[in-house]
Protein backbone atom coordinates (compact mmCIF):
# COMPACT_ATOMS: atom_id res chain seq x y z
CA UNK A 1 0.00 0.00 0.00
CA UNK A 2 2.51 2.43 0.67
CA UNK A 3 4.61 1.76 -1.99
CA UNK A 4 2.17 3.61 -4.45
CA UNK A 5 0.12 4.70 -1.71
CA UNK A 6 -3.24 4.01 -2.14
CA UNK A 7 -4.34 4.09 1.75
CA UNK A 8 -6.93 7.17 1.09
CA UNK A 9 -8.51 8.11 -1.37
CA UNK A 10 -6.63 10.39 -2.67
CA UNK A 11 -4.76 8.17 -4.33
CA UNK A 12 -1.21 9.89 -4.64
CA UNK A 13 0.62 7.07 -5.76
CA UNK A 14 3.91 7.86 -4.43
CA UNK A 15 6.55 5.50 -2.92
CA UNK A 16 6.24 6.62 0.63
CA UNK A 17 8.99 4.01 1.35
CA UNK A 18 11.26 5.48 -0.57
CA UNK A 19 11.00 8.66 1.63
CA UNK A 20 8.33 10.86 -1.01
CA UNK A 21 4.88 12.05 0.67
CA UNK A 22 1.57 12.88 -1.21
CA UNK A 23 -0.82 15.09 0.00
CA UNK A 24 -0.72 13.71 3.57
CA UNK A 25 2.97 14.73 4.14
CA UNK A 26 4.16 11.58 5.68
CA UNK A 27 6.40 9.37 4.79
CA UNK A 28 7.07 5.89 5.99
CA UNK A 29 8.19 7.79 9.59
CA UNK A 30 5.18 8.60 11.67
CA UNK A 31 4.58 11.39 14.25
CA UNK A 32 2.79 11.91 16.98
CA UNK A 33 1.73 14.55 18.18
CA UNK A 34 0.13 13.57 21.82
CA UNK A 35 -1.20 10.57 24.19
CA UNK A 36 -2.81 10.42 27.02
CA UNK A 37 -6.52 9.74 28.42
CA UNK A 38 -8.72 12.31 27.30
CA UNK A 39 -11.66 13.21 29.12
CA UNK A 40 -12.83 15.37 26.71
CA UNK A 41 -14.13 13.25 24.01
CA UNK A 42 -17.64 11.76 23.78
CA UNK A 43 -19.61 10.44 26.92
CA UNK A 44 -19.56 6.69 25.80
CA UNK A 45 -15.64 6.67 25.11
CA UNK A 46 -14.74 8.44 28.25
CA UNK A 47 -16.48 6.61 30.74
CA UNK A 48 -15.34 7.31 34.05
CA UNK A 49 -11.36 6.43 32.92
CA UNK A 50 -10.75 8.41 29.84
CA UNK A 51 -10.42 7.47 26.52
CA UNK A 52 -7.12 6.36 25.26
CA UNK A 53 -6.27 9.00 22.15
CA UNK A 54 -3.15 8.82 20.36
CA UNK A 55 -2.85 11.79 18.16
CA UNK A 56 -1.27 11.10 14.74
CA UNK A 57 0.34 14.34 13.17
CA UNK A 58 -0.43 15.60 9.49
CA UNK A 59 -3.88 14.39 7.93
CA UNK A 60 -5.32 13.26 4.60
CA UNK A 61 -7.81 16.38 4.61
CA UNK A 62 -6.62 19.91 4.31
CA UNK A 63 -9.43 21.58 5.94
CA UNK A 64 -9.14 25.38 6.11
CA UNK A 65 -11.12 26.30 9.32
CA UNK A 66 -9.17 22.70 11.28
CA UNK A 67 -9.36 23.17 15.11
CA UNK A 68 -6.09 20.94 15.85
CA UNK A 69 -4.38 22.70 12.86
CA UNK A 70 -1.10 23.02 14.49
CA UNK A 71 -1.07 19.21 14.29
CA UNK A 72 -2.84 18.15 11.51
CA UNK A 73 -1.34 21.10 8.85
CA UNK A 74 1.83 22.30 10.64
CA UNK A 75 3.19 19.14 11.48
CA UNK A 76 3.43 19.34 15.66
CA UNK A 77 5.01 16.14 16.76
CA UNK A 78 7.59 13.37 17.15
CA UNK A 79 8.44 10.35 15.20
CA UNK A 80 7.79 7.13 17.09
CA UNK A 81 8.76 3.89 16.02
CA UNK A 82 6.63 0.55 15.62
CA UNK A 83 8.16 -0.47 19.02
CA UNK A 84 6.82 2.92 20.47
CA UNK A 85 3.58 2.65 19.19
CA UNK A 86 2.93 -0.38 20.51
CA UNK A 87 4.16 0.88 24.56
CA UNK A 88 1.71 3.71 23.96
CA UNK A 89 -1.08 1.23 23.16
CA UNK A 90 -0.25 -0.85 26.25
CA UNK A 91 0.57 2.17 28.37
CA UNK A 92 -2.91 3.63 27.76
CA UNK A 93 -4.10 0.57 28.96
CA UNK A 94 -2.29 0.24 31.96
CA UNK A 95 -3.51 3.64 33.01
CA UNK A 96 -7.18 2.08 33.07
CA UNK A 97 -8.58 3.89 29.35
CA UNK A 98 -11.71 2.18 28.74
CA UNK A 99 -10.16 2.08 24.35
CA UNK A 100 -7.24 2.89 22.53
CA UNK A 101 -8.26 6.11 20.58
CA UNK A 102 -6.44 6.66 16.98
CA UNK A 103 -7.15 10.19 16.29
CA UNK A 104 -6.53 10.95 12.48
CA UNK A 105 -5.29 7.22 11.67
CA UNK A 106 -6.31 7.02 7.61
CA UNK A 107 -2.76 8.33 6.47
CA UNK A 108 -0.91 5.72 9.10
CA UNK A 109 -2.93 3.08 8.76
CA UNK A 110 -0.37 0.47 7.77
CA UNK A 111 1.97 1.82 10.91
CA UNK A 112 -1.15 1.48 13.15
CA UNK A 113 -1.13 -2.53 12.12
CA UNK A 114 2.31 -3.10 12.37
CA UNK A 115 2.07 -1.56 16.14
CA UNK A 116 -1.00 -3.16 16.70
CA UNK A 117 0.78 -6.73 15.90
CA UNK A 118 2.96 -6.33 18.96
CA UNK A 119 0.71 -4.72 21.24
CA UNK A 120 -2.03 -7.30 21.05
CA UNK A 121 0.90 -10.04 21.66
CA UNK A 122 2.55 -8.32 24.50
CA UNK A 123 -1.76 -8.27 26.00
CA UNK A 124 -3.71 -5.28 24.42
CA UNK A 125 -7.28 -6.11 24.81
CA UNK A 126 -9.25 -2.52 24.57
CA UNK A 127 -11.72 -1.60 22.08
CA UNK A 128 -9.81 -0.04 19.50
CA UNK A 129 -11.43 3.45 17.72
CA UNK A 130 -10.78 4.49 14.12
CA UNK A 131 -11.27 8.30 14.88
CA UNK A 132 -11.10 9.54 11.27
CA UNK A 133 -11.82 12.50 9.31
CA UNK A 134 -14.58 10.17 7.10
CA UNK A 135 -12.24 10.72 3.96
CA UNK A 136 -11.38 6.58 3.94
CA UNK A 137 -11.49 4.04 0.90
CA UNK A 138 -13.86 1.78 0.96
CA UNK A 139 -11.61 -0.91 0.25
CA UNK A 140 -8.66 -0.19 2.98
CA UNK A 141 -11.69 -0.14 5.59
CA UNK A 142 -12.32 -3.76 4.17
CA UNK A 143 -8.71 -4.86 5.98
CA UNK A 144 -10.13 -3.38 9.18
CA UNK A 145 -13.25 -5.51 9.32
CA UNK A 146 -12.62 -7.64 12.73
CA UNK A 147 -9.72 -4.91 13.92
CA UNK A 148 -11.63 -1.72 14.70
CA UNK A 149 -14.16 -2.07 17.44
CA UNK A 150 -15.46 1.36 17.10
CA UNK A 151 -15.61 3.68 13.87
CA UNK A 152 -15.88 7.58 14.73
CA UNK A 153 -15.71 9.49 11.40
CA UNK A 154 -16.60 12.71 10.49
CA UNK A 155 -19.79 13.70 8.68
CA UNK A 156 -18.13 17.35 7.24
CA UNK A 157 -19.91 18.19 4.71
CA UNK A 158 -22.99 16.81 1.85
CA UNK A 159 -22.10 19.79 -1.13
CA UNK A 160 -19.07 18.82 -3.34
CA UNK A 161 -18.38 22.68 -3.90
CA UNK A 162 -18.41 23.31 0.14
CA UNK A 163 -16.05 20.15 0.62
CA UNK A 164 -13.43 21.31 -2.66
CA UNK A 165 -13.35 25.04 -1.23
CA UNK A 166 -13.02 24.27 2.71
CA UNK A 167 -10.83 20.76 3.02
CA UNK A 168 -9.26 20.57 -0.99
CA UNK A 169 -11.55 17.34 -2.10
CA UNK A 170 -14.70 17.59 -3.87
CA UNK A 171 -15.88 13.57 -3.78
CA UNK A 172 -15.76 14.00 -0.22
CA UNK A 173 -19.32 13.65 0.43
CA UNK A 174 -19.65 10.53 -1.93
CA UNK A 175 -16.78 9.25 -0.52
CA UNK A 176 -17.82 10.06 2.77
CA UNK A 177 -21.47 8.32 2.77
CA UNK A 178 -19.60 4.89 1.21
CA UNK A 179 -17.30 5.07 4.27
CA UNK A 180 -20.02 5.44 6.70
CA UNK A 181 -22.18 2.66 4.87
CA UNK A 182 -19.10 0.00 5.01
CA UNK A 183 -18.19 0.96 9.23
CA UNK A 184 -21.80 0.53 9.50
CA UNK A 185 -21.87 -2.60 7.63
CA UNK A 186 -19.01 -4.09 9.94
CA UNK A 187 -19.71 -2.87 13.48
CA UNK A 188 -23.28 -1.76 13.42
CA UNK A 189 -25.10 0.31 15.75
CA UNK A 190 -23.41 1.50 19.25
CA UNK A 191 -23.27 -0.93 22.05
CA UNK A 192 -22.33 -0.23 25.63
CA UNK A 193 -21.56 -1.60 28.30
CA UNK A 194 -23.85 -1.80 31.85
CA UNK A 195 -22.23 1.18 32.65
CA UNK A 196 -22.72 2.98 29.36
CA UNK A 197 -18.92 2.77 27.83
CA UNK A 198 -18.85 1.82 24.32
CA UNK A 199 -17.82 -1.66 23.03
CA UNK A 200 -18.49 -2.18 19.56
CA UNK A 201 -20.59 0.04 16.86
CA UNK A 202 -20.85 3.45 14.59
CA UNK A 203 -20.35 6.48 16.21
CA UNK A 204 -20.62 9.92 13.73
CA UNK A 205 -19.60 13.45 14.30
CA UNK A 206 -20.64 16.35 12.86
CA UNK A 207 -19.87 19.66 13.20
CA UNK A 208 -22.15 22.70 12.76
CA UNK A 209 -20.42 25.33 10.66
CA UNK A 210 -22.04 28.86 10.35
CA UNK A 211 -24.14 29.88 7.77
CA UNK A 212 -25.27 25.90 6.78
CA UNK A 213 -22.00 25.34 5.16
CA UNK A 214 -22.17 21.92 6.83
CA UNK A 215 -25.09 20.91 4.83
CA UNK A 216 -26.66 19.75 8.22
CA UNK A 217 -29.85 18.92 6.53
CA UNK A 218 -28.49 16.17 4.19
CA UNK A 219 -26.05 14.15 6.00
CA UNK A 220 -28.98 13.60 9.11
CA UNK A 221 -31.78 12.91 6.48
CA UNK A 222 -29.04 9.98 4.89
CA UNK A 223 -28.37 8.81 8.63
CA UNK A 224 -31.86 8.58 9.36
CA UNK A 225 -32.83 7.40 5.99
CA UNK A 226 -29.98 5.17 4.42
CA UNK A 227 -28.10 3.80 7.74
CA UNK A 228 -30.13 3.68 11.19
CA UNK A 229 -32.44 5.72 13.21
CA UNK A 230 -30.17 4.31 16.33
CA UNK A 231 -26.77 6.19 14.78
CA UNK A 232 -25.27 7.60 17.87
CA UNK A 233 -24.36 11.05 16.61
CA UNK A 234 -22.18 13.65 18.39
CA UNK A 235 -23.23 17.04 16.88
CA UNK A 236 -20.67 19.51 17.90
CA UNK A 237 -21.17 23.07 18.87
CA UNK A 238 -17.58 24.09 19.41
CA UNK A 239 -16.59 25.41 16.09
CA UNK A 240 -14.27 28.73 16.21
CA UNK A 241 -12.61 30.58 13.25
CA UNK A 242 -8.76 29.64 13.56
CA UNK A 243 -6.13 28.53 10.84
CA UNK A 244 -6.72 30.21 7.50
CA UNK A 245 -11.00 30.46 8.17
CA UNK A 246 -10.30 34.23 8.50
CA UNK A 247 -9.94 34.39 4.80
CA UNK A 248 -13.49 32.77 3.84
CA UNK A 249 -16.08 35.20 5.63
CA UNK A 250 -18.98 32.84 5.58
CA UNK A 251 -16.06 31.02 8.34
CA UNK A 252 -14.91 33.99 10.33
CA UNK A 253 -17.33 33.59 12.96
CA UNK A 254 -18.90 30.81 15.64
CA UNK A 255 -21.67 29.19 15.39
CA UNK A 256 -25.02 30.56 16.91
CA UNK A 257 -27.07 29.58 19.46
CA UNK A 258 -30.08 29.31 16.65
CA UNK A 259 -28.54 27.23 14.33
CA UNK A 260 -26.32 24.89 16.65
CA UNK A 261 -30.58 24.48 17.56
CA UNK A 262 -31.75 24.24 14.17
CA UNK A 263 -29.02 21.13 13.76
CA UNK A 264 -30.00 18.90 16.96
CA UNK A 265 -33.69 19.91 15.65
CA UNK A 266 -33.35 18.63 12.12
CA UNK A 267 -31.62 15.39 13.57
CA UNK A 268 -34.14 14.74 15.53
CA UNK A 269 -36.76 15.54 12.59
CA UNK A 270 -34.93 12.60 10.74
CA UNK A 271 -35.67 9.98 13.79
CA UNK A 272 -32.27 10.48 15.28
CA UNK A 273 -32.44 10.11 18.94
CA UNK A 274 -28.98 8.65 20.58
CA UNK A 275 -27.26 12.39 20.66
CA UNK A 276 -23.90 13.02 22.55
CA UNK A 277 -24.76 15.12 25.64
CA UNK A 278 -25.13 18.47 24.36
CA UNK A 279 -24.01 21.82 25.32
CA UNK A 280 -23.41 25.13 24.44
CA UNK A 281 -20.23 26.26 24.86
CA UNK A 282 -19.99 30.20 23.43
CA UNK A 283 -19.32 32.70 25.32
CA UNK A 284 -22.24 35.25 25.61
CA UNK A 285 -20.85 37.59 23.78
CA UNK A 286 -21.40 35.52 20.76
CA UNK A 287 -24.66 34.64 21.32
CA UNK A 288 -27.58 36.74 19.62
CA UNK A 289 -29.81 38.74 21.11
S1 LIG B 1 -2.30 8.39 2.69
FE1 LIG B 1 -1.21 10.26 2.08
S2 LIG B 1 0.15 9.69 0.38
FE2 LIG B 1 -1.34 8.03 0.68
S3 LIG B 1 -2.97 8.44 -0.76
FE3 LIG B 1 -3.58 9.41 1.17
S4 LIG B 1 -2.79 11.52 1.11
FE4 LIG B 1 -1.76 10.35 -0.52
Amino acid sequence: MLEECWVCPRHCGVNRLTGESGKCHITSQVLISSYGPHFGEEAPLVGRQGSGTIFFTYCNLRCVFCQNYTISQLGEGSPVNREELAKMMLSLQAKGCHNINLVSPTHVLPHILDALELAVGAGLYLPLVYNSGGYDCVETLKLLDGIVDIYMPDMKYSDERTAEQLSGIKDYPEVNKAAIKEMHRQVGDLQLDKQGVAQRGLLVRHLVLPNQLAGTEEVVWFLGQEVSTNTYLNVMAQYHPCYKAFDIPLLSRPVNKQEFYEAIELAHQQGLYRLDRYHFPLPLRFVPR
